[in-house]
């Protein structure tokens, strides 16, 4: 089912400026919250009662004044969902199931990943709470509804075994697709992390059959960095896209 009000957010989260996402649906109030990383303190806040500091890009409204105009009175939190298990991605994640009694949602074969957040972290001098561990696996070509909120979701393995990208079908104006570090604006993710599975090969062929049969105008989050579009990704992208070359030794960009 597609989305007719979306209300989407960027917060650039942690040391890695990671991009954490919330989409509510304004019809209803239903909220998920894709790559809970971080500031988990700050996402909660500016959910509950717009205080503190607030997006770092927005669709929708930004006060409780705006927000009751275009008919919702609150937000409920009802699912949380992983585009993959990188710490700077999934390290809040305790945090907010601490205070949201709903499912996290991972792909499995980054069951193993979710475990080391906590250590790969501590390696960089951040600290997290014990991993959590996810309640809900996500597989390829599923089509999962979140209360009103409804995302498809395409396997993209190559950053990680089990990475996803999610798509937001909109009833009237671009699909958004939720992709993690699977592509950036101009580059794509890193392949040599430890333990993670990471292979360009494997990458470049994710990106080439899942994300470019895709509408050109769909909206791009990547996990990292500015957002960009399928159409000029496909065009442009120096690694992935039409006009690129071989790409021996290339590791990408971004963990
Ligand atoms: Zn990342
Ligand atoms: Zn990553």
């Amino acid at each position: 089912m597609k989305l007719e009000s979306p209300w989407i957010e960027s917060f650039m989260v942690g040391d890695l400026q990671m991009r954490c996402s919330v989409v509510t649906d304004l019809a209803t109030g239903d909220t998920i919250i894709i790559d809970g990383g971080s500031e988990s303190e700050r996402i909660i806040s500016w959910i509950e009662g717009f205080d503190g500091v607030g997006p770092n890009w927005s669709t929708g409204p930004q006060s409780q004044e705006d927000m009751q105009e275009s008919g919702v009175l609150s937000r409920k939190v009802v699912a949380l969902v992983n585009t993959h298990a990188h710490y700077d991605h999934s390290g809040h994640i305790p945090n907010l199931l601490q205070r949201y009694d709903v499912d996290w949602y991972l792909h499995e074969d980054d069951y193993f990943l979710q475990t080391l957040a906590k250590t790969s972290a501590a390696r960089r001098g951040i600290s997290l709470p014990e991993p959590a561990e996810a309640t809900q696996k996500i597989s390829d070509e599923q089509t999962l509804d979140f209360g009103s909120i409804s995302l498809k979701i395409l396997h993209t393995p190559g950053h990680t075994l089990g990475g996803c990208c999610l798509l937001l079908g909109v009833s009237d104006g671009p699909d958004h697709l939720f992709v993690g570090d699977t592509l950036f604006a101009g580059s794509v993710g890193r392949t040599d992390l430890p333990n993670t599975g990471g292979d360009f090969e494997v990458l470049s062929h994710s990106i080439k059959t899942k994300l470019w049969p895709l509408k050109p105008d769909t909206v791009v989050h990547p996990g990292h960095g500015p957002l960009t579009s399928i159409g000029v990704e496909k065009l442009t992208n120096p690694y992935v896209g039409q006009s690129s070359q071989s790409n021996d030794g290339f590791i990408g960009k971004y963990m």
